[in-house]
């Protein structure tokens, strides 16, 4: 069957459009995007390709074939539509972090309130620490010739230079400074989880330190705990795999 592998991966192709859609969808349905704000991607590891939300394409009428598909260089090879302009980005990201398979960007209000300030958000309670392994972080603010330069490209880089002696599996999300966020996952739709996730926890955040200025992070073993429950090797949290 000479052409089996080639129908495999056509298959596998349209599986990752279908589920990057979906992605983008649970992204509106979340009410983290407005308008056309916002996009997901994700990633074929093994044929090194892309497949990302169009730029500027209502998200009512989205269909899978209108996302486009590009090469790790992020060279569009399919599609008459461009894609998003935070491209660039997403390349950068799947360059720097192997093990991620998708990568959400929003401009949810919370995530962005504290991206805004260019504060990074404190683990303050067991919903965050369920999910990201110490704070949110955010990035050192981009420098004018950053932003003249390639700014997209850049905004990877800043968010590559934040993670250094961080592991990106265990903290799945940051805060690009005065932008927003760009959180990620084995998958798109692991991306537009933790996109949900961290705009829940960054809300309760918020109002955490309205209601006590002063209130202090949660403590280190509870912190471990919630989160190794969820994570690692002695996970124990759910199902066992592959039951549903
Ligand atoms: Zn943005």
């Amino acid at each position: 069957m000479p052409n089996h592998s080639a129908t495999d991966s056509s298959k596998a192709l349209q599986r990752l459009r279908e589920e990057v859609l979906e992605a983008n969808l649970e992204l509106v349905r979340r009410g983290l995007v407005l308008y056309t704000f916002g996009n997901a991607s994700g990633i074929l590891r093994d044929e090194g390709l892309i497949v990302i939300k169009p730029s500027g394409v209502p998200y009512e009428t989205m269909k899978p074939e209108h996302l486009v598909l590009t090469d790790l260089e992020g060279k569009v090879l399919e599609g008459d539509l461009r894609p998003s302009s935070d491209l660039p980005t997403h390349v950068a990201l799947y360059k720097a972090f192997p093990q991620i398979g998708g990568i959400v960007h929003t401009h949810s209000e919370y995530a962005t309130a504290w991206a805004q300030a260019r504060r990074e958000i404190p683990c303050f309670g067991t919903t965050h620490a369920d999910y990201f392994h110490g704070p949110v972080p955010v990035t050192d603010a981009m420098r004018s010739d950053e932003v003249e330069g390639e700014y997209e490209k850049n905004t990877g880089a800043s968010i590559v230079r934040r993670f250094r002696g961080l592991n990106s599996s265990a903290i799945p999300g940051v805060l690009v400074a005065n932008h927003g966020p760009f959180t990620w996952g084995k998958d798109a739709s692991a991306a537009a989880h933790n996109a949900v996730v961290l705009e829940s926890i960054a809300r309760m955040a918020f109002f955490t330190v309205t209601i006590n200025s002063e209130a202090s992070g949660i403590g280190k073993t509870l912190h471990d705990r919630h989160y190794l429950r969820k994570h690692g090797g002695k996970a124990y949290y759910g199902q066992e795999k592959d039951a549903k």
